[in-house]
């Protein structure tokens, strides 16, 4: 059994400890070390491991197994060498925020809502807890006002070991039967639960707790929170997406959203604008074709490309032209976009006519096809003339 440094004290992220064990491992290309004990928290209860250093060598998995704990590094150390440890704090200390700001939120909804906590995810990208339970993110807010008035309180956050007798009178969270001591984290008044993990001294620590999302989740939620530090970045960064869409819009922070709608109601005018002076633009174009009489397909080319308008026109012309009507959009040298339609032909031998002839890209249904090609208008005529 290793002696685990981190239930002594937390802060302590030097120490030295002497090799147990040193076993190889070819799948991972490293050593994986044991020692009599140290302050590398591994990885438990759904919380990645601690990083840091083991003889000045990267540490770069700790695991946990019958209560021994392994390290994974490259090289080798001599069985009964002793060696220094490091622990990277900047990470513990921002791992022991997000855990202790979990307990609270946790144990919150089990109070006011008797909600279970039945999963927990704590790496360096996120934290999110799962419930089996459903509350609105209006709820939950309210929820996240509790906790933030429970971190300001600066209440004492107690780690203990209680004994077999003392545990069985106890109401606690995450009840389960583990063989050897439960270790109960507990925040007086606030929350009791059953817990491996390293943890802030005081509430206080947290300094801030955010809800930054609540998503179903089978049959219940799951909620992703960010406290402290990384609650501080996110909201750095939200301000600074904020600011470049004023920026963009031209307005204060507060109107951002009153901009955005202008802007949304401006486009949906100009696209509609755009799509009846193409349509206009194509009526006078079709004008210019033979009459059905002389030619069954009609073919035009127009420099707009304009989806909805030119999808239009050729129904309109597959009324009147019984062959393929096609409208070829763009120029020669970057290439058409086209949409081919026909009443009483399959437009999809047309696909793989374009296809073989000149490489064009895209298909469709019998009335209707779309797609991309690049070539000349006469290699495109004659293709139209052929048929
Ligand atoms: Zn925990």
């Amino acid at each position: 059994m290793t002696k685990k440094v981190f239930y002594e004290d937390t802060k302590i992220v030097d120490f030295t400890g002497t090799v147990v064990e040193c076993t190889a491992d070819d799948k991972k290309k490293g050593y994986w070390v044991v020692l009599d004990q140290t302050a590398f928290f591994p990885e438990e209860g759904g919380q990645s491991a601690d990083k840091g250093t083991l003889g000045g060598q990267e540490v770069l998995d700790v695991q946990i197994k019958n209560d021994i704990i392994s390290h994974l590094v490259k090289v080798p150390f001599e069985g009964g060498s002793t060696i220094e440890g490091h622990v990277d704090y900047e990470r513990r200390f921002d791992f022991m925020q997000q855990h202790s700001g979990e307990h609270i939120i946790s144990g919150l909804l089990h109070t006011h809502y008797g909600f279970t906590n039945v999963g927990f995810h704590l790496s360096e990208r996120e934290v999110t807890l799962d419930m089996d339970g459903v509350i609105s993110l209006e709820n939950l807010r309210e929820i996240e006002a509790m906790a933030n008035r429970i971190i300001w309180q600066n209440l004492p956050v107690y780690a203990t070991f209680p004994s077999k007798e003392n545990l069985a009178t106890m109401q606690y969270r995450s009840k389960i039967e583990i063989e050897g001591d439960v270790r109960i984290v507990e925040i007086p008044g606030v929350d009791t639960c059953a817990c491996c993990a390293p943890h802030v001294a005081s509430t206080g620590e947290i300094g801030l707790l955010k809800v930054l999302k609540v998503q179903s989740h089978r049959g219940g939620v799951r909620i992703t929170i960010a406290c402290g530090g990384r609650a501080l970045k996110d909201y750095s960064s939200k301000i600074d997406i904020c600011d470049e869409v004023g920026t963009k819009l031209s307005v204060p922070e507060e109107r951002i959203l009153t901009a955005l709608e202008k802007v949304q109601n401006d486009f949906a005018t100009l696209k509609y604008t755009a799509n009846e002076l193409t349509g206009q633009l194509l009526a006078e174009q079709v004008k210019s074709l033979p009459a059905p009489s002389e030619c069954a397909n009609a073919l035009l080319f127009v420099a707009l490309n304009n989806n909805l308008a030119i999808r239009n026109t050729v129904n309109t012309l597959t009324e009147s032209y019984p062959g393929y009507c096609g409208i070829f959009a763009g120029n020669e040298e970057t290439g058409y976009t086209y949409i081919i339609g026909s009443k009483e032909k399959d437009c999809r031998e047309m696909a793989a006519i374009l296809r073989e002839k000149l490489s064009a890209k895209g298909g469709g249904t019998a009335p209707m096809i779309q797609g991309n090609v690049t070539a000349t208008k006469e290699n495109i005529k004659n293709i139209f003339n052929a048929l």
